[in-house]
This record gives structure tokens, C-alpha cells and sequence, in this order.
């Protein structure tokens, strides 16, 4: 009935990797277990490298909207691409691939940034019969905010499993996602509320 999502990011995220074990640990609980893996081109929209005189966690305007520009990171068939090898999620039965196309990134695990290409994880999880999610991963103001507040939007019952999760926290980003979820009717917990 329930099932987590959990983020694999490389993106500058501090103690990014002490959630793991949480997550493994909390995953016991779930028998629907879905990941998401950053599949980025190696020279993705995103990225400050690809935008000559850009800096990392400086903002562009793209054709979608507002876009934060990172370092290079999970590009397509590099190690920094693989799932973290300390994951161990052996029941997990679905991974979705974000960013993969050139011009448009993605946060979320249900829509692409430009909102109108849908990853197909909302209809997935409603042919399973799945109508809660969980939350978890890197980073909780990006990957994290985004996935469940469009869980919301596709009618879930959505808990992000604060201690699960990581924030970048760009001026504030982290409180205004916060803001954001709570305003979504998104809940907050922490993993002991779980196992
Ligand atoms: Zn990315």
C-alpha cells in the first residue's frame, strides 16, 4: 500500500550520504519501492559548464521557466550515474531515469521542469493499487520538494521522511520548499515514526 521513493543525486549535497542508511532501514517497511536516477547528457541544460560564463548555483532563464544551474553531475554511464552502492533496496522494482533529455531538467519523479512531459510513475503507482508515498533522498528543497508536491497534485497521500532527506539550501531554499510542501498538503515525518 505504501512505497518510498529514494534520490540518487552527485550534486553538491552536504552529508548527502548519511541518509542511506536510513533509507535502507526504512525501506524494510515497504513492499513497493521505487528509485530515481539522475541520467543526465554530458553536456545537459543544467549543468553551468554547458552556459559559457556561468557559475554553479547560478540561475538561468530557460524556456520552461527558472533554472538553477549545477556542476556537471550523473552523466549517462558514469560512475557518478550508478545507483550509491551502499543502497540496499533489493525489493525496489522501479527505477525512473530524470534528465535525460538535453533541454529540459527534472526534479521531480512525476513531470519534467517544463511540466508537461510525464515520467508515467503517477499511472504506475495507481494500476498497483498504491495511493500513499513516501519520500525520501537528495535534496529536499529540489528532487524531493518537487516529487512530492506533484504527488499531491496527482491525488496522493504524500510524507517526506525529513530525516531521510538532505537540503542543498540555496538562499533559503530549504524553508521555502518547507513552505511549499506543507502548503500542498505534503506531511513531514521522520523515520522513527516508521521503523
Ligand atoms: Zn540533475
Amino acid at each position: 500500500m505504501c512505497r518510498t521513493v529514494s534520490f540518487r543525486a552527485a550534486a553538491a549535497v552536504k552529508d548527502g550520504e548519511q541518509v542511506i542508511l536510513v533509507i535502507n532501514r526504512i525501506s524494510k517497511s515497504f513492499e513497493n519501492v521505487v528509485m530515481t536516477q539522475d541520467w543526465h547528457t554530458p553536456h545537459h541544460v543544467s549543468f553551468a559548464s554547458t552556459h559559457d560564463g556561468k557559475k554553479p548555483f547560478e540561475m538561468i532563464k530557460l524556456s520552461y521557466g527558472n533554472q538553477v544551474l549545477w556542476p556537471d553531475h550523473c552523466v549517462q554511464g558514469t560512475d557518478g550515474a550508478s545507483i550509491a552502492k551502499d543502497i540496499n533496496i533489493p525489493q525496489a522494482a522501479l527505477i525512473i531515469r530524470k534528465g535525460f533529455h538535453n533541454d529540459v531538467d527534472s526534479y521531480s519523479a512525476f513531470v519534467e521542469a517544463d511540466k508537461e512531459t510525464y515520467t508515467g510513475l503517477a499511472s504506475y503507482l495507481k494500476e498497483r493499487k498504491i495511493d500513499t508515498v513516501f519520500v525520501t533522498g537528495l535534496a529536499t528543497d529540489f528532487c524531493v520538494a518537487w516529487t512530492a508536491i506533484d504527488a499531491r497534485h496527482a491525488g496522493f497521500t504524500v510524507y517526506v521522511v525529513d530525516d531521510a532527506c538532505r537540503g542543498i539550501d540555496i538562499n533559503g531554499s530549504v524553508a521555502k520548499a518547507w513552505e511549499d510542501m506543507t502548503a500542498a498538503g505534503v506531511k513531514k515525518i521522520q523515520s522513527s515514526d516508521i521503523a
